[in-house]
């Protein structure tokens, strides 16, 4: 009867376990585990009757309840299966029936220490239990059912256990009653009650729609979402066959809405599920639209457009860009970077990388190996992790071409074809660091002269021949800065400054070579040569004023000059000078000193008016500042001075006949050089003819129109013309002929010359010449008597000489003359 009992618990525990199967797998492992374990240990000692082998499943059978208990909290609770932890646990229980069944050969409810044992260790793995129950996620109220069972199963447990009555059958029959109360009614009633709830939430609530149908298709329930889809109410719908024939993967568009229909058949009917796949359908026809577009783009932009890697190979580009560089197809397309600028185009690519798009200016090559000027806008962009640069090639050729013309009509001379003084400009600005260079400049010696007397056409002529030699000698930047003056800039001479002077030395003689001998028509052409070396940190104007200045000094020496700090001291101390002289014309420093003119009885019939600067009390004489006078054009106000204390002796004085003064060419040069001489005439109220206007041969290098107006209006007013120096130049002949002067003075080097007989025969002749011409001559620089006498005899009678008196100041001349 017992047997029986074991039995059909045996059975009702394998039902209730089958629902969860792993529960019942727990309990037959340990089992199985423990009869094997016996088996082995017992194989060889023992042979069990069968009864005795009921009452070893007895034991075991009552003992795997406890961690099946166990098992079953954790899975309630939600753990992960630990067979280990599992197995450690049924690990002492089993020692124990080992111990009661084998060694003592008695049944566990027949030991009373092992029961004691049993139920303590019962109490620990139902208390283990219960932490799992506490944490579970269920309502509470099942959970402290739960523990009521539980407490109340291992109260019946210890009671029999201690009490001896531990009778298997009952405690199975017990436990099985408790795990029914568990699942059915506890747990299953509050599983269900949530799972409804949530299917329930899940199905109104969800914006994607659900339709239930049975078999036939009649329509068991739906949402409202289906509602809407299908346009019908619940009531319209509900227990009615469903008309339309939906299939599973089909996409429809409802109001304005795109639904993607899955059919799930299960064995009673199926469900219709609509699912809301507008966005992704207007993503995708977005996506497509911006496809179409690109592609459109892509293939249709003017410009050329290529899609490249990282490392500047082309995987993709435009029919622009195939023909603007000459290829027919992408897949024949080569590296369109020239070589030289390789380096360039790796820099660009990672500037593109850097800062994710860039603008530039350079140049691509075409197939067959031309150049173009490009504009690149590039972009990197970023497809499935892999980075893209697209990059856009403006053809600007055109713009080139025309900013070229536009540069050439600012920075070029148009006639000579060489490049202006803004080109210059703009390459000092832009010179490299560390190195020397040097500016020279170069002027063609008397160009005004050749232009007025041979016509602008001719000087163009020149300025061209000469612009070509230079083309020609040199490889630097010629330009034409001024009417006559060609600018070369020599860039990058030589870091090291010996080195830098040494090649422009050479640089310099070469072109002077170059420019030997040029001959235009009959014309040879001379020139002044201008040189400055320099680094880039200098100012431009600066680097421009120093190498005027050689150049202005070349005219001065005629020869090359290398601007140097002394010249630049020279020139500042003419500079003060200058502001010296200017200061001495201001306060009336220059006075002329007078030297009478006398007959051979030393009767004073007239003077010469000899300039002195007399400066704090001190008398200049006329060689130390004439030049200078003369070079800063001073000579003219000085000059005048000069002439206003002429007239004023003469206005103060009756005895003298006239007096001379000496006339610079440049005053002659001077269109109102006799209209001013004549108005202070008029100021003092003069005679004309009391004035000789004395003129050196040196003028003639010189003489022009406005000469020669200047002389004819003082002739016609009445001035008396003087040619002075007589017989010291090379055609003092010559001039007699062309100017009509009314007396000549004889240089003093015939008079100191006298006793030579070559001398003394010349100045005969020069006397009778003046006679045939109607002139009147005086012989200068007579100191004696001796002299007097004969150039007395020659028939001469106006003299003049230290033999009458040295140049004297205006009072000590008067005083002499009365
Ligand atoms: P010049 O016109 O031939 O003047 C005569 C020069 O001979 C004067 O020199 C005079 O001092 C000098 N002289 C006169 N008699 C004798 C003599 O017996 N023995 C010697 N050894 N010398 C004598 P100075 O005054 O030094 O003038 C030099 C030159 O300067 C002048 O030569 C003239 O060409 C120029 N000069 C003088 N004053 C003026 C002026 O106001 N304007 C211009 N443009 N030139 C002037
Ligand atoms: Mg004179
Ligand atoms: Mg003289």
């Amino acid at each position: 009867m017992e047997d029986f009992l074991i039995i059909l618990s045996l059975v009702s525990l394998i039902y209730l376990f089958e629902r969860k199967l792993y529960k019942i797998s727990s309990a037959l492992i340990h089992i199985f585990f423990s009869l094997l374990f016996l088996s082995i240990f017992e194989f060889f000692k023992i042979k069990y009757s069968l009864s005795e082998f009921f009452c070893i499943m007895q034991d075991l059978i009552g003992v795997s309840l406890i961690p099946a208990i166990f098992s079953f909290s954790e899975d309630f609770y939600g753990k992960k299966k630990n067979y280990k932890k599992r197995f450690l646990i049924s690990l002492p229980l089993f020692f124990l029936i080992v111990i009661n069944n084998i060694i003592f050969h008695k049944q566990l409810v027949n030991s009373k220490p092992s029961n004691f044992f049993l139920v303590f260790y019962a109490l620990i793995i139902i208390i283990l239990s219960f932490k799992n129950i506490f944490k579970a996620n269920v309502e509470k109220k099942v959970k402290i059912n739960i523990l009521i069972i539980f407490l109340s199963l291992f109260g019946y447990y210890a009671y029999s256990t201690i009490t001896n009555n531990f009778n298997i059958p009952i405690i199975l029959l017990l436990t099985l009653i408790s795990f029914i109360i568990i699942e059915f009614i506890l747990l299953r009633k509050s599983w269900i009650k949530v799972l409804e709830d949530a299917k329930e939430n899940l199905i109104l609530n969800i914006s994607d729609g659900i339709i239930l149908v049975d078999k036939n298709n009649y329509v068991l329930d739906l949402n409202k979402p289906a509602q809407k889809i299908i346009g019908k109410e619940f009531n319209q719908i509900i227990n009615r066959k469903l008309e339309d024939n939906f299939k599973n993967g089909q996409i429809i568009e409802k109001n304005g809405k795109y639904y993607s229909i899955e059919v799930i058949d299960f064995e009673k009917g199926s469900i219709y599920y609509f699912r809301d796949v507008t966005k992704e359908m207007k993503y995708s026809k977005r996506q497509e639209i911006a496809n179409i577009l690109f592609h459109n783009l892509f293939n249709n932009i003017p410009d050329p457009l290529a899609l490249v890697t990282p490392s500047g190979k082309i995987v993709d580009c435009n029919s622009a860009f195939t023909k603007t560089f000459g290829y027919k197809k992408l897949e024949n397309i080569e590296n369109i970077v020239p070589d030289y600028l390789k380096e360039e185009s790796k820099i660009l690519i990672l500037q593109i990388l850097k800062k994710g798009h860039v603008s530039y200016e350079t140049v691509r090559k075409s197939k067959s190996g031309k150049n173009i000027f490009v504009r690149i806008y590039a972009s990197k962009f970023e497809i499935e992790n892999q980075t893209f640069i697209y990059i856009i090639y403006s053809d600007i050729s055109k713009e080139k071409k025309l900013s070229q013309q536009i540069s050439n009509l600012i920075e070029k001379d148009p006639l000579t074809k060489t490049f202006n003084k803004v080109y210059i400009i703009k390459r000092l600005k832009n010179l490299k660091p560390l190195f020397y260079h040097s500016l020279i400049f170069i002027d063609i010696k008397d160009f005004q002269r050749i232009n007025s007397l041979k016509g602008n056409v001719f000087g163009d002529k020149v300025l061209k021949i000469v612009a070509n030699k230079l083309k020609e000698c040199t490889n630097y930047i010629i330009s034409r800065a001024h009417a006559d003056e060609f600018w070369i800039l020599a860039e990058e001479l030589d870091i090291d400054v010996k080195k830098a002077y040494s090649k422009n030395k050479e640089l310099i003689l070469h072109i002077d070579n170059c420019l030997k001998n040029i001959k235009v028509d009959d014309t040879s052409l001379k020139f002044h040569i201008g040189t400055y070396i320099f680094k880039n940190d200098e100012n431009i104007d600066e680097v421009i004023r120093k190498t005027s200045l050689s150049l202005s000094r070349s005219k001065d020496e005629d020869k090359i000059i290398t601007y140097s700090k002394e010249i630049e001291d020279e020139i500042r101390k003419e500079l003060e000078k200058e502001i010296q002289i200017k200061k001495a014309i201001e306060k009336g420093e220059f006075i002329p000193f007078f030297q009478p003119i006398a007959t051979h009885n030393m009767e004073i019939v007239g003077a010469e008016a000899l300039i002195r600067w007399v400066k704090d009390g001190k008398v200049i004489p006329p060689f130390e500042f004439l030049d200078f006078l003369e070079k800063t054009g001073l000579i003219e106000q000085a000059s005048k001075q000069i002439f206003e204390n002429v007239c004023k002796l003469l206005s103060k004085t009756k005895k003298l006949k006239f007096v001379d003064v000496n006339i610079s060419p440049i005053q002659l040069k001077n269109t109102n050089f006799s209209k001013d001489y004549l108005k202070i005439l008029e100021k003092y109220n003069i005679q004309s003819s009391q004035i000789t206007i004395e003129i050196t041969e040196n003028l003639f290098i010189d003489y022009n129109d406005i000469v020669r107006e200047n002389l004819n209006l003082l002739k016609s007013e009445g001035f008396k013309l003087c040619l002075d120096d007589f017989g010291t130049g090379y055609s003092s002949l010559n001039y007699l002929r062309n100017i009509p002067f009314d007396i000549i003075k004889i240089d003093r080097e015939f008079i100191s010359n006298i006793d030579d007989e070559k001398n003394l025969n010349l100045l005969k002749a020069i006397y009778s010449i003046a006679e045939s011409f109607k002139m009147g001559a005086i012989p200068e620089g007579v100191e004696n008597e001796k002299q007097l006498e004969i150039l007395t005899v020659i028939g001469f009678r106006l003299f003049q000489g230290y033999y009458f008196g040295k140049p004297m100041p205006e009072s000590e001349f008067l005083s002499i003359l009365s």
